[in-house]
């Protein structure tokens, strides 16, 4: 079979191949069962065996301490912009540290329930605010740990003082690195930036902030009822559940330079970002406006020097099998989304065509 695009997509996003020739070959008859993974009960034995499964590959993957809850819910990111608050809040005060578009938009919502308050704003300067105001009787602080739009990224997690706890939203770098678990009290993930297809939402959450949600909640988005009937309260996106947990599989058998699992995933990330980042500021055509102390590994946005090249760009790289490094509409440019599933050869190809039209039209 001949080799596929390499797509550099925002999400959803590229997924292992192994993992789609899997789900092709057990799409009619999942291991005998004479169903496909759509086609059953998620209260039935088959089912919930994926489930488990997953949720225990995950967890090892993450390191993920005894003291906090997976759940697999739904609603993504902009889902659980309400659902933080409606369960963490407590109706009182959040903080917010706005670095980019997503924590941007957790703020907006979050308003709609809470007290918010901007602790600091990164605004156009492209580095993580140093200075932070934040308030001691806050229910917790925000942030996003990897602007997938703006293209900045926490390389540690902030010790939020006074026992005040942090929410992560990790979409787009979820088990792209490990999570330091003791900075953090929650952290949610859509599935479709590195993890699986669209429809999944995983929330990590300690067990001390369940059962604080305002009377409003709804039930299914109350992480304490959902987290009793183990993500099973109301139908879970069963089919996306299945192809993560095939992506956890996959990531836990994956082995690069020695390493495996996690850390060989997260060394070829770093090495991945390094090979186009360089090539991006040894050009004199393309630029990265982000500090290099907090360009994202995942998603590198770029911009052409002379934009009139833009639709040139676009057009030979579909041609040369580079897809959809068109940029967010609301920043314009370029960006290449280099998630887990993105292979060194496909950012090497990426480079050399950046190269290659560099020195047509440069
Ligand atoms: C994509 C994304 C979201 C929104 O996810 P939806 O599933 O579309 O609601 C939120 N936060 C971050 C960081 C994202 O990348």
């Amino acid at each position: 079979m001949s080799q596929r695009p390499y797509n550099f997509a925002a999400g959803p996003a590229v997924l292992p191949e192994d993992v789609l020739r899997q789900v092709a070959a057990e799409m009619l008859d999942w291991h005998g069962s004479g169903m496909s993974v759509m086609e059953m009960s998620h209260r039935g034995k088959e089912f919930i065996s994926i489930a488990d499964t997953a949720q225990r590959d995950l967890r090892e993957l993450l390191r993920v301490p005894d003291n906090f809850r997976t759940l697999f819910m739904q609603g993504g990111g902009l889902g659980e912009n309400a659902f933080v608050p409606l369960n963490l809040s407590r109706g009182g005060k959040v903080d917010v540290v706005l670095t980019g578009s997503w924590s941007r938009k957790s703020a907006g919502e979050a308003r709609r329930y809470a007290d918010v308050h901007v602790a600091a704003d990164a605004a156009d300067s492209g580095r993580i605010p140093e200075h932070w105001d934040l308030r001691p009787d806050a229910a917790y602080v925000h942030v996003c740990t990897n602007e997938t739009i703006d293209g900045l990224e926490f390389h540690e997690l902030p010790v939020v003082p006074n026992d005040v706890p942090l929410v992560i939203d990790c979409s787009s770098h979820v088990l792209s690195r490990p999570i330091d678990w003791s900075r953090v009290g929650l952290a949610f993930a859509g599935a479709q930036k590195n993890l699986g297809p669209a429809g999944l939402t995983l929330v990590f959450v300690r067990d001390d902030l369940l059962g604080h949600a305002l009377d409003i909640c709804p039930a299914a988005f109350n992480y304490e009822t959902v987290a009793k009937a183990d993500s099973m309260f109301n139908t879970p996106p069963t089919f996306a559940i299945y192809v993560a947990g095939l992506v956890f599989q996959w990531l836990k058998r994956f082995e690069y330079q020695g390493l495996k699992g996690l850390a060989a995933i997260e060394q070829r990330n770093i090495d991945k970002a390094k090979l186009l980042y360089g090539a991006i500021d040894a050009s004199s055509l393309y630029v990265n406006r982000v500090h290099p102390s907090c360009r994202s590994r995942m998603n590198v946005p770029f911009f052409l020097k002379d934009e009139r090249l833009n639709d040139g760009f676009l057009a030979e790289a579909k041609a040369a099998g580079l897809l959809q490094l068109k940029g967010h509409k609301s920043v314009g440019g370029m960006r290449a989304s280099i998630y887990n599933a993105m292979s060194m050869e496909g950012v090497q190809a990426l480079v050399a065509f950046l190269k290659d039209f560099e020195a047509r039209h440069g």
